[in-house]
Protein backbone atom coordinates (compact mmCIF):
# COMPACT_ATOMS: atom_id res chain seq x y z
CA UNK A 1 0.00 0.00 0.00
CA UNK A 2 1.35 3.65 -0.91
CA UNK A 3 1.37 5.62 2.57
CA UNK A 4 2.73 8.87 0.67
CA UNK A 5 -0.31 11.22 1.28
CA UNK A 6 -2.01 12.49 -1.87
CA UNK A 7 -1.02 16.10 -2.91
CA UNK A 8 -4.17 18.47 -2.36
CA UNK A 9 -6.04 19.03 -4.84
CA UNK A 10 -5.95 22.56 -5.81
CA UNK A 11 -9.26 24.84 -6.35
CA UNK A 12 -9.06 26.89 -9.50
CA UNK A 13 -10.25 30.10 -9.13
CA UNK A 14 -12.16 30.42 -12.51
CA UNK A 15 -13.08 34.17 -13.15
CA UNK A 16 -12.23 34.14 -16.68
CA UNK A 17 -10.62 38.05 -15.93
CA UNK A 18 -8.43 39.41 -13.48
CA UNK A 19 -8.85 40.81 -10.26
CA UNK A 20 -9.22 44.25 -10.04
CA UNK A 21 -6.65 46.49 -8.37
CA UNK A 22 -7.91 49.37 -6.60
CA UNK A 23 -6.31 52.51 -8.15
CA UNK A 24 -6.56 56.64 -6.71
CA UNK A 25 -9.41 58.23 -8.23
CA UNK A 26 -8.22 60.55 -11.27
CA UNK A 27 -9.48 63.68 -9.55
CA UNK A 28 -7.31 63.19 -6.72
CA UNK A 29 -4.09 62.08 -7.66
CA UNK A 30 -3.67 64.63 -10.41
CA UNK A 31 -3.30 66.78 -7.63
CA UNK A 32 -0.33 64.50 -5.68
CA UNK A 33 2.87 62.52 -7.00
CA UNK A 34 1.66 59.27 -4.57
CA UNK A 35 1.66 56.03 -6.83
CA UNK A 36 -1.94 55.82 -8.78
CA UNK A 37 -1.99 51.43 -8.30
CA UNK A 38 -3.05 50.73 -4.96
CA UNK A 39 -1.70 47.22 -5.27
CA UNK A 40 -3.57 44.06 -4.62
CA UNK A 41 -3.92 42.91 -0.78
CA UNK A 42 -2.78 39.16 0.50
CA UNK A 43 -6.58 37.73 0.06
CA UNK A 44 -6.38 39.45 -3.64
CA UNK A 45 -3.19 38.15 -4.58
CA UNK A 46 -4.29 34.93 -3.06
CA UNK A 47 -7.30 34.86 -5.61
CA UNK A 48 -5.23 35.91 -8.28
CA UNK A 49 -2.95 33.22 -8.10
CA UNK A 50 -5.56 30.43 -7.92
CA UNK A 51 -6.51 31.69 -11.39
CA UNK A 52 -2.96 30.20 -12.68
CA UNK A 53 -4.08 26.72 -14.01
CA UNK A 54 -0.32 25.38 -13.86
CA UNK A 55 -0.29 24.47 -17.87
CA UNK A 56 2.22 21.86 -18.65
CA UNK A 57 4.44 23.82 -21.05
CA UNK A 58 4.29 27.02 -18.96
CA UNK A 59 5.17 29.55 -21.86
CA UNK A 60 5.04 32.40 -19.47
CA UNK A 61 8.88 31.07 -17.85
CA UNK A 62 10.16 31.16 -21.51
CA UNK A 63 8.43 34.66 -21.99
CA UNK A 64 10.05 36.13 -19.27
CA UNK A 65 13.14 37.77 -20.49
CA UNK A 66 15.03 36.90 -16.70
CA UNK A 67 13.16 33.33 -16.85
CA UNK A 68 11.16 33.28 -13.60
CA UNK A 69 9.47 30.13 -12.01
CA UNK A 70 6.01 32.06 -12.51
CA UNK A 71 3.87 28.92 -12.22
CA UNK A 72 5.71 27.69 -9.00
CA UNK A 73 5.50 31.11 -7.59
CA UNK A 74 1.60 31.61 -7.96
CA UNK A 75 1.51 27.86 -7.07
CA UNK A 76 3.11 29.30 -3.58
CA UNK A 77 1.19 32.18 -3.44
CA UNK A 78 -2.13 30.07 -3.84
CA UNK A 79 -0.91 28.23 -1.04
CA UNK A 80 -0.31 31.26 1.13
CA UNK A 81 2.84 30.37 1.38
CA UNK A 82 3.87 34.21 0.51
CA UNK A 83 7.71 34.21 1.96
CA UNK A 84 8.62 30.78 -0.15
CA UNK A 85 6.86 32.54 -3.04
CA UNK A 86 9.34 35.23 -2.35
CA UNK A 87 12.25 33.02 -2.37
CA UNK A 88 11.37 31.07 -5.65
CA UNK A 89 11.10 34.98 -7.22
CA UNK A 90 14.02 36.01 -6.22
CA UNK A 91 16.02 33.07 -7.38
CA UNK A 92 16.12 34.79 -10.74
CA UNK A 93 14.87 38.46 -9.75
CA UNK A 94 15.80 40.40 -6.92
CA UNK A 95 13.58 43.45 -7.53
CA UNK A 96 9.97 42.32 -7.92
CA UNK A 97 8.40 45.04 -6.45
CA UNK A 98 10.29 47.24 -9.28
CA UNK A 99 9.23 44.82 -12.18
CA UNK A 100 5.51 44.14 -10.80
CA UNK A 101 5.12 47.90 -11.34
CA UNK A 102 7.13 48.88 -14.95
CA UNK A 103 8.22 46.01 -16.64
CA UNK A 104 5.30 45.22 -19.38
CA UNK A 105 4.14 41.91 -18.90
CA UNK A 106 1.07 42.53 -21.75
CA UNK A 107 4.07 41.51 -23.95
CA UNK A 108 6.12 39.01 -22.44
CA UNK A 109 4.95 36.93 -19.68
CA UNK A 110 1.25 37.44 -19.65
CA UNK A 111 0.98 37.90 -23.57
CA UNK A 112 1.77 34.43 -23.87
CA UNK A 113 -0.05 33.11 -20.69
CA UNK A 114 -2.48 29.84 -21.73
CA UNK A 115 -5.19 31.73 -20.30
CA UNK A 116 -4.48 34.99 -22.54
CA UNK A 117 -7.73 34.47 -25.14
CA UNK A 118 -9.02 37.78 -25.59
CA UNK A 119 -11.64 36.45 -28.64
CA UNK A 120 -13.02 34.36 -25.86
CA UNK A 121 -12.91 37.04 -23.08
CA UNK A 122 -10.71 35.70 -21.48
CA UNK A 123 -7.39 37.59 -19.63
CA UNK A 124 -3.99 36.15 -18.81
CA UNK A 125 -3.13 35.85 -15.20
CA UNK A 126 -2.31 38.75 -13.65
CA UNK A 127 1.80 37.84 -13.01
CA UNK A 128 2.94 41.33 -12.59
CA UNK A 129 0.50 42.35 -10.02
CA UNK A 130 0.91 39.21 -8.00
CA UNK A 131 4.94 39.71 -8.08
CA UNK A 132 4.39 43.64 -6.89
CA UNK A 133 2.31 42.28 -4.24
CA UNK A 134 4.99 40.21 -3.07
CA UNK A 135 7.81 42.72 -3.65
CA UNK A 136 5.66 44.83 -1.27
CA UNK A 137 4.80 41.96 1.29
CA UNK A 138 8.74 42.18 1.74
CA UNK A 139 8.82 45.86 2.84
CA UNK A 140 5.83 45.30 4.80
CA UNK A 141 7.24 42.18 6.88
CA UNK A 142 10.42 43.47 6.65
CA UNK A 143 11.26 40.41 5.13
CA UNK A 144 14.98 40.24 4.05
CA UNK A 145 15.40 37.56 1.63
CA UNK A 146 19.00 37.21 0.85
CA UNK A 147 20.46 34.53 -1.73
CA UNK A 148 23.36 32.24 -1.04
CA UNK A 149 26.80 33.80 -1.69
CA UNK A 150 29.49 31.55 -2.97
CA UNK A 151 33.03 31.78 -0.89
CA UNK A 152 35.08 34.27 -2.18
CA UNK A 153 37.26 33.84 -5.65
CA UNK A 154 39.24 37.06 -5.23
CA UNK A 155 38.26 38.50 -8.14
CA UNK A 156 37.00 42.06 -8.66
CA UNK A 157 34.35 43.46 -10.87
CA UNK A 158 33.73 47.24 -11.72
CA UNK A 159 29.99 47.79 -13.22
CA UNK A 160 29.26 51.08 -14.56
CA UNK A 161 25.94 52.78 -14.25
CA UNK A 162 23.94 51.24 -12.10
CA UNK A 163 20.29 50.85 -13.74
CA UNK A 164 18.57 47.63 -14.13
CA UNK A 165 21.69 46.22 -16.35
CA UNK A 166 24.03 46.83 -13.54
CA UNK A 167 22.38 46.11 -10.47
CA UNK A 168 21.54 42.84 -12.09
CA UNK A 169 24.77 42.19 -13.05
CA UNK A 170 26.05 43.34 -9.50
CA UNK A 171 23.60 41.03 -8.06
CA UNK A 172 24.54 38.15 -10.13
CA UNK A 173 28.35 38.68 -9.76
CA UNK A 174 28.94 39.29 -5.78
CA UNK A 175 27.06 35.89 -5.50
CA UNK A 176 29.13 34.35 -7.29
CA UNK A 177 31.63 35.32 -5.01
CA UNK A 178 33.53 38.00 -6.69
CA UNK A 179 34.23 41.31 -5.17
CA UNK A 180 31.62 43.86 -6.83
CA UNK A 181 31.69 47.89 -7.20
CA UNK A 182 29.89 50.13 -9.10
CA UNK A 183 30.47 53.51 -10.42
CA UNK A 184 27.34 55.61 -10.93
CA UNK A 185 27.71 59.10 -12.39
CA UNK A 186 24.66 60.31 -10.44
CA UNK A 187 24.05 60.73 -6.75
CA UNK A 188 21.56 57.73 -6.75
CA UNK A 189 21.58 54.21 -7.81
CA UNK A 190 18.72 53.20 -9.88
CA UNK A 191 19.16 54.46 -13.42
CA UNK A 192 16.07 55.45 -15.54
CA UNK A 193 14.14 54.02 -12.47
CA UNK A 194 15.07 57.00 -10.07
CA UNK A 195 15.61 59.69 -12.54
CA UNK A 196 13.33 58.70 -15.15
CA UNK A 197 9.96 57.30 -13.95
CA UNK A 198 8.31 59.02 -11.61
CA UNK A 199 7.11 58.99 -8.45
CA UNK A 200 3.76 58.47 -8.83
CA UNK A 201 4.38 55.21 -10.85
CA UNK A 202 7.72 53.71 -8.71
CA UNK A 203 7.97 55.08 -5.83
CA UNK A 204 11.70 55.97 -4.71
CA UNK A 205 11.55 54.38 -1.47
CA UNK A 206 10.76 51.00 -2.88
CA UNK A 207 13.87 51.43 -5.31
CA UNK A 208 16.34 52.34 -2.63
CA UNK A 209 15.02 49.64 -0.73
CA UNK A 210 15.26 46.93 -3.07
CA UNK A 211 18.73 48.38 -3.85
CA UNK A 212 19.83 48.64 -0.19
CA UNK A 213 19.68 44.71 -0.69
CA UNK A 214 22.52 44.61 -2.72
CA UNK A 215 24.31 46.41 -0.69
CA UNK A 216 23.45 43.97 2.27
CA UNK A 217 24.75 41.44 0.02
CA UNK A 218 28.71 43.37 -0.25
CA UNK A 219 28.06 45.43 -3.11
CA UNK A 220 30.07 48.80 -2.90
CA UNK A 221 28.72 51.96 -4.95
CA UNK A 222 30.89 54.63 -6.20
CA UNK A 223 28.11 57.69 -6.88
CA UNK A 224 29.30 60.71 -8.17
CA UNK A 225 31.60 59.05 -10.57
CA UNK A 226 31.30 59.74 -14.21
CA UNK A 227 33.61 56.80 -15.84
CA UNK A 228 35.24 58.96 -18.84
CA UNK A 229 35.64 62.10 -16.44
CA UNK A 230 36.12 61.06 -13.11
CA UNK A 231 38.30 57.96 -14.20
CA UNK A 232 38.77 56.71 -17.70
CA UNK A 233 37.99 53.10 -18.63
CA UNK A 234 41.96 52.37 -18.94
CA UNK A 235 42.48 52.81 -15.59
CA UNK A 236 39.34 51.32 -14.38
CA UNK A 237 40.48 48.00 -16.81
CA UNK A 238 43.72 47.91 -14.97
CA UNK A 239 42.44 48.35 -11.69
CA UNK A 240 39.49 45.56 -12.37
CA UNK A 241 39.92 42.13 -13.34
CA UNK A 242 36.63 42.53 -15.40
CA UNK A 243 34.38 45.32 -15.87
CA UNK A 244 30.60 45.34 -17.18
CA UNK A 245 29.50 49.25 -18.74
CA UNK A 246 25.88 49.58 -18.32
CA UNK A 247 25.67 53.40 -18.89
CA UNK A 248 22.36 53.14 -20.69
CA UNK A 249 21.00 55.49 -23.39
CA UNK A 250 20.21 59.07 -21.54
CA UNK A 251 20.86 61.22 -24.69
CA UNK A 252 17.93 63.30 -26.30
CA UNK A 253 16.96 63.17 -29.40
CA UNK A 254 15.44 66.19 -30.71
CA UNK A 255 13.02 67.39 -33.07
CA UNK A 256 15.64 69.95 -35.60
CA UNK A 257 13.27 72.29 -36.29
CA UNK A 258 13.35 75.99 -35.63
CA UNK A 259 12.88 77.35 -32.18
CA UNK A 260 14.20 74.40 -30.44
CA UNK A 261 16.80 76.63 -28.30
CA UNK A 262 13.66 78.79 -26.94
CA UNK A 263 13.65 79.31 -23.08
CA UNK A 264 11.34 76.81 -22.17
CA UNK A 265 11.80 74.13 -24.32
CA UNK A 266 12.76 70.95 -22.01
CA UNK A 267 13.95 66.95 -23.41
CA UNK A 268 12.12 64.79 -21.25
CA UNK A 269 15.31 63.59 -19.38
CA UNK A 270 15.84 66.95 -18.36
CA UNK A 271 12.47 67.30 -17.07
CA UNK A 272 11.68 64.35 -15.57
CA UNK A 273 15.15 64.61 -13.25
CA UNK A 274 14.38 68.00 -12.02
CA UNK A 275 10.91 66.66 -11.32
CA UNK A 276 12.18 63.40 -10.08
CA UNK A 277 16.00 62.72 -9.32
CA UNK A 278 16.09 66.47 -7.81
CA UNK A 279 12.00 67.17 -6.37
CA UNK A 280 11.57 69.82 -8.32
CA UNK A 281 7.61 69.58 -7.33
CA UNK A 282 8.59 70.07 -3.74
CA UNK A 283 10.58 73.34 -4.67
CA UNK A 284 11.22 76.01 -2.63
CA UNK A 285 9.89 73.71 0.64
CA UNK A 286 11.49 70.16 -0.23
CA UNK A 287 13.87 70.72 -2.82
CA UNK A 288 16.16 73.84 -4.15
CA UNK A 289 15.75 72.39 -8.10
CA UNK A 290 13.00 74.51 -9.46
CA UNK A 291 10.63 73.30 -12.76
CA UNK A 292 9.61 76.36 -14.62
CA UNK A 293 5.95 77.18 -13.74
CA UNK A 294 3.80 76.16 -16.59
CA UNK A 295 0.54 77.37 -17.74
CA UNK A 296 0.25 75.53 -20.93
CA UNK A 297 2.40 72.99 -22.18
CA UNK A 298 2.87 70.36 -25.08
CA UNK A 299 4.36 67.51 -24.37
CA UNK A 300 5.88 65.98 -27.98
CA UNK A 301 6.00 61.94 -28.19
CA UNK A 302 3.61 58.86 -27.38
CA UNK A 303 5.86 56.65 -25.94
CA UNK A 304 6.45 55.86 -21.60
CA UNK A 305 8.65 58.60 -21.18
CA UNK A 306 6.31 60.84 -23.12
CA UNK A 307 3.47 60.11 -20.71
CA UNK A 308 5.71 60.11 -17.73
CA UNK A 309 6.29 63.71 -18.94
CA UNK A 310 2.49 64.80 -19.73
CA UNK A 311 1.41 62.96 -16.69
CA UNK A 312 4.47 64.71 -14.01
CA UNK A 313 3.60 68.16 -15.88
CA UNK A 314 -0.30 67.26 -15.31
CA UNK A 315 0.62 67.22 -11.57
CA UNK A 316 2.33 70.83 -11.54
CA UNK A 317 -1.34 72.03 -12.32
CA UNK A 318 -1.16 73.99 -15.28
CA UNK A 319 -4.01 74.91 -17.35
CA UNK A 320 -3.61 72.01 -20.35
CA UNK A 321 -1.45 69.21 -21.40
CA UNK A 322 -1.68 68.43 -24.73
CA UNK A 323 0.32 65.32 -26.32
CA UNK A 324 0.98 65.91 -29.79
CA UNK A 325 1.85 62.56 -32.00
CA UNK A 326 2.74 62.42 -35.63
CA UNK A 327 1.23 59.01 -36.17
CA UNK A 328 -2.78 57.44 -34.55
CA UNK A 329 -3.61 56.14 -31.91
CA UNK A 330 -2.66 52.25 -32.72
CA UNK A 331 1.03 53.41 -33.45
CA UNK A 332 1.66 54.81 -29.84
CA UNK A 333 4.85 52.97 -28.48
CA UNK A 334 3.59 53.03 -24.66
CA UNK A 335 1.74 50.60 -22.98
CA UNK A 336 -1.31 50.26 -22.32
CA UNK A 337 -1.88 50.94 -19.10
CA UNK A 338 -0.11 54.59 -19.47
CA UNK A 339 -2.18 55.48 -22.04
CA UNK A 340 -5.39 55.13 -20.40
CA UNK A 341 -3.84 56.32 -17.22
CA UNK A 342 -2.88 59.60 -18.98
CA UNK A 343 -6.60 59.93 -20.43
CA UNK A 344 -7.94 59.54 -17.23
CA UNK A 345 -6.34 62.62 -15.82
CA UNK A 346 -7.25 64.46 -18.73
CA UNK A 347 -4.22 64.82 -21.09
CA UNK A 348 -5.38 66.54 -24.29
CA UNK A 349 -4.48 63.86 -27.24
CA UNK A 350 -3.41 65.25 -30.36
CA UNK A 351 -2.72 62.30 -32.26
CA UNK A 352 -1.42 62.97 -36.45
CA UNK A 353 -0.05 66.24 -35.25
CA UNK A 354 3.57 66.81 -36.50
CA UNK A 355 5.80 70.28 -34.48
CA UNK A 356 7.20 72.26 -37.40
CA UNK A 357 8.51 75.03 -35.59
CA UNK A 358 8.33 76.13 -31.82
CA UNK A 359 7.56 80.20 -31.91
CA UNK A 360 8.96 82.73 -29.65
CA UNK A 361 7.12 84.99 -27.76
CA UNK A 362 8.94 87.82 -28.18
CA UNK A 363 11.05 87.53 -25.29
CA UNK A 364 13.37 84.61 -26.52
CA UNK A 365 10.87 81.92 -24.77
CA UNK A 366 8.24 79.62 -25.88
CA UNK A 367 4.93 81.23 -27.00
CA UNK A 368 3.23 78.33 -29.10
CA UNK A 369 3.96 75.21 -31.36
CA UNK A 370 2.90 74.70 -35.09
CA UNK A 371 2.26 71.34 -35.81
CA UNK A 372 1.71 70.05 -39.46
CA UNK A 373 -1.55 67.67 -39.47
CA UNK A 374 -0.91 64.64 -41.08
CA UNK A 375 -2.99 61.24 -42.38
CA UNK A 376 -1.99 57.49 -42.15
CA UNK A 377 -0.14 56.14 -45.69
CA UNK A 378 1.59 53.45 -46.49
CA UNK A 379 3.58 50.99 -44.08
CA UNK A 380 7.23 52.07 -43.48
CA UNK A 381 10.47 50.12 -42.30
CA UNK A 382 8.97 49.78 -39.05
CA UNK A 383 6.27 48.12 -40.60
CA UNK A 384 3.89 50.96 -39.19
CA UNK A 385 2.07 53.07 -41.14
CA UNK A 386 3.82 56.48 -42.44
CA UNK A 387 2.56 59.48 -41.27
CA UNK A 388 2.04 61.92 -44.31
CA UNK A 389 1.36 66.05 -44.44
CA UNK A 390 -1.76 66.83 -45.69
CA UNK A 391 -1.15 70.05 -47.71
CA UNK A 392 -2.02 73.15 -46.32
CA UNK A 393 -3.54 72.15 -43.10
CA UNK A 394 -1.35 73.45 -39.80
CA UNK A 395 -2.66 73.96 -36.11
CA UNK A 396 -0.92 76.14 -33.52
CA UNK A 397 -0.98 75.46 -29.71
CA UNK A 398 -0.53 78.54 -27.71
CA UNK A 399 1.68 77.16 -24.94
CA UNK A 400 4.55 78.21 -22.65
CA UNK A 401 6.82 75.00 -22.35
CA UNK A 402 7.44 72.14 -24.34
CA UNK A 403 9.17 68.94 -23.40
CA UNK A 404 10.61 66.93 -26.54
CA UNK A 405 9.55 62.93 -25.93
CA UNK A 406 10.89 61.35 -29.11
CA UNK A 407 13.55 58.68 -27.70
CA UNK A 408 17.10 58.95 -26.31
CA UNK A 409 20.15 57.61 -27.26
CA UNK A 410 23.15 55.81 -25.60
CA UNK A 411 25.06 57.86 -23.40
CA UNK A 412 28.23 59.02 -25.24
CA UNK A 413 30.55 59.71 -22.39
CA UNK A 414 32.19 56.85 -22.06
CA UNK A 415 32.82 56.08 -25.93
CA UNK A 416 33.78 59.68 -26.52
CA UNK A 417 36.47 58.94 -23.51
CA UNK A 418 37.94 55.33 -25.09
CA UNK A 419 37.37 55.73 -28.96
CA UNK A 420 39.16 52.36 -29.55
CA UNK A 421 36.15 50.70 -28.14
CA UNK A 422 34.37 49.39 -31.25
CA UNK A 423 30.72 51.06 -31.34
CA UNK A 424 28.41 51.25 -34.09
CA UNK A 425 28.70 54.39 -36.26
CA UNK A 426 25.32 54.85 -36.87
CA UNK A 427 23.65 54.35 -33.76
CA UNK A 428 26.59 54.96 -31.25
CA UNK A 429 25.81 51.85 -29.39
CA UNK A 430 28.58 49.52 -28.20
CA UNK A 431 29.22 46.30 -30.36
CA UNK A 432 28.90 43.06 -28.62
CA UNK A 433 29.46 39.36 -29.73
CA UNK A 434 27.09 37.13 -28.44
CA UNK A 435 28.88 36.41 -25.43
CA UNK A 436 28.37 40.14 -24.31
CA UNK A 437 31.65 40.46 -24.49
CA UNK A 438 32.74 44.24 -26.17
CA UNK A 439 36.13 44.96 -28.28
CA UNK A 440 38.27 44.83 -25.22
CA UNK A 441 38.80 41.33 -23.81
CA UNK A 442 37.68 41.73 -20.05
CA UNK A 443 35.02 44.37 -21.01
CA UNK A 444 31.64 43.45 -21.45
CA UNK A 445 28.66 45.56 -22.07
CA UNK A 446 24.60 45.32 -21.70
CA UNK A 447 21.65 47.49 -21.36
CA UNK A 448 20.25 50.27 -23.48
CA UNK A 449 23.96 51.15 -24.18
CA UNK A 450 23.86 47.87 -26.48
CA UNK A 451 20.54 47.67 -27.83
CA UNK A 452 19.33 51.16 -27.57
CA UNK A 453 16.31 52.30 -25.53
CA UNK A 454 14.15 48.91 -24.45
CA UNK A 455 13.04 48.02 -21.17
CA UNK A 456 14.05 47.28 -17.59
CA UNK A 457 13.49 43.71 -18.15
CA UNK A 458 15.19 43.38 -21.14
CA UNK A 459 18.31 45.38 -19.54
CA UNK A 460 18.06 43.08 -16.31
CA UNK A 461 18.46 39.56 -18.72
CA UNK A 462 21.49 41.17 -20.46
CA UNK A 463 22.77 42.10 -17.17
CA UNK A 464 22.46 38.16 -16.12
CA UNK A 465 23.67 36.49 -19.64
CA UNK A 466 26.66 39.13 -18.93
CA UNK A 467 27.28 38.04 -15.54
CA UNK A 468 27.67 34.44 -16.92
CA UNK A 469 29.88 34.97 -19.41
CA UNK A 470 32.11 37.13 -16.95
CA UNK A 471 32.06 34.16 -14.55
CA UNK A 472 33.18 32.04 -16.93
CA UNK A 473 35.95 34.54 -18.28
CA UNK A 474 37.29 35.26 -14.80
CA UNK A 475 37.55 31.53 -13.69
CA UNK A 476 38.91 30.10 -17.13
CA UNK A 477 39.50 32.95 -19.28
CA UNK A 478 37.12 31.76 -21.77
CA UNK A 479 33.69 33.51 -21.33
CA UNK A 480 32.19 30.35 -23.78
CA UNK A 481 34.07 27.46 -21.72
CA UNK A 482 30.92 25.46 -19.93
CA UNK A 483 33.78 24.21 -17.12
CA UNK A 484 33.79 27.80 -15.82
CA UNK A 485 29.86 27.52 -14.53
CA UNK A 486 31.10 24.99 -11.67
CA UNK A 487 34.20 26.71 -10.02
C1 LIG B 1 10.92 58.04 -18.69
C2 LIG B 1 11.12 56.60 -18.98
C3 LIG B 1 10.13 55.70 -18.64
C4 LIG B 1 10.31 54.34 -18.89
N1 LIG B 1 9.34 53.48 -18.50
C5 LIG B 1 9.54 52.14 -18.64
C6 LIG B 1 8.57 51.21 -18.18
O1 LIG B 1 7.52 51.57 -17.69
N2 LIG B 1 8.85 49.89 -18.29
C7 LIG B 1 10.02 49.45 -18.83
O2 LIG B 1 10.23 48.24 -18.89
N3 LIG B 1 10.95 50.31 -19.32
C8 LIG B 1 10.74 51.64 -19.23
N4 LIG B 1 11.68 52.52 -19.69
C9 LIG B 1 12.93 51.98 -20.28
C10 LIG B 1 13.86 51.45 -19.18
O3 LIG B 1 13.84 52.30 -18.07
C11 LIG B 1 15.28 51.26 -19.73
O4 LIG B 1 15.22 50.38 -20.82
C12 LIG B 1 16.21 50.68 -18.65
O5 LIG B 1 16.27 51.53 -17.52
C13 LIG B 1 17.63 50.47 -19.21
O6 LIG B 1 18.46 50.04 -18.19
P1 LIG B 1 20.05 50.24 -18.23
O7 LIG B 1 20.56 49.65 -16.98
O8 LIG B 1 20.58 49.75 -19.51
O9 LIG B 1 20.28 51.83 -18.25
P2 LIG B 1 19.79 53.05 -17.36
O10 LIG B 1 18.58 52.72 -16.57
O11 LIG B 1 19.73 54.19 -18.29
O12 LIG B 1 20.99 53.27 -16.35
C14 LIG B 1 22.26 53.70 -16.79
C15 LIG B 1 23.01 54.33 -15.62
O13 LIG B 1 24.36 54.56 -16.02
C16 LIG B 1 24.77 55.83 -15.52
N5 LIG B 1 25.89 56.30 -16.34
C17 LIG B 1 25.87 56.75 -17.62
N6 LIG B 1 27.12 57.06 -18.05
C18 LIG B 1 27.94 56.79 -17.00
C19 LIG B 1 29.35 56.91 -16.81
N7 LIG B 1 30.16 57.34 -17.78
N8 LIG B 1 29.86 56.56 -15.59
C20 LIG B 1 29.06 56.11 -14.58
N9 LIG B 1 27.72 55.99 -14.72
C21 LIG B 1 27.16 56.31 -15.91
C22 LIG B 1 23.53 56.68 -15.66
O14 LIG B 1 23.61 57.83 -14.81
C23 LIG B 1 22.44 55.70 -15.23
O15 LIG B 1 22.25 55.73 -13.83
C24 LIG B 1 11.51 53.89 -19.49
C25 LIG B 1 12.50 54.81 -19.89
C26 LIG B 1 12.31 56.14 -19.64
C27 LIG B 1 13.39 57.13 -20.04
Amino acid sequence: MNDTPKKPKKVLNKSKVKIPMREQDPKNRIMNFDEVPLGYNADEAHQEALRCIDCKNKPCVAGCPVGIDIPAFLTLVGQKDFEGALKKIKEKNFLPAICGRVCPQEDQCEMVCTLNKPNKGREPGGIGRVERFLGDYAVEHNLDIMPDIAPPTGKTVAVIGSGPAGLTAASDMIQKGHDVTVFEALHKPGGVLFYGIPQFRLPKEILLREISGLEKMGVKFVMNYPVGKAESLDSIRERFDVVFIATGAGLPWFLGIPGENLNGVYSANEFLTRVNLMGGYKFPDGSDTPVKKIKRIAVIGAGNTAMDSARTAKRLRPEVVYLVYRRSRLEMPARVEEIHHAEQEGIDFNLLHSPIEIIDDGKGAVGAILCQEMELGEPDDSGRRRPVPIEGKVREFAVDTVVIAIGQGPNPLLSADCPELERDDRKGTIVINDLMQTSFENVFAGGDIVTGGATVILAMGQGRVAADAMHRYLMTGDPSDPEGEHI
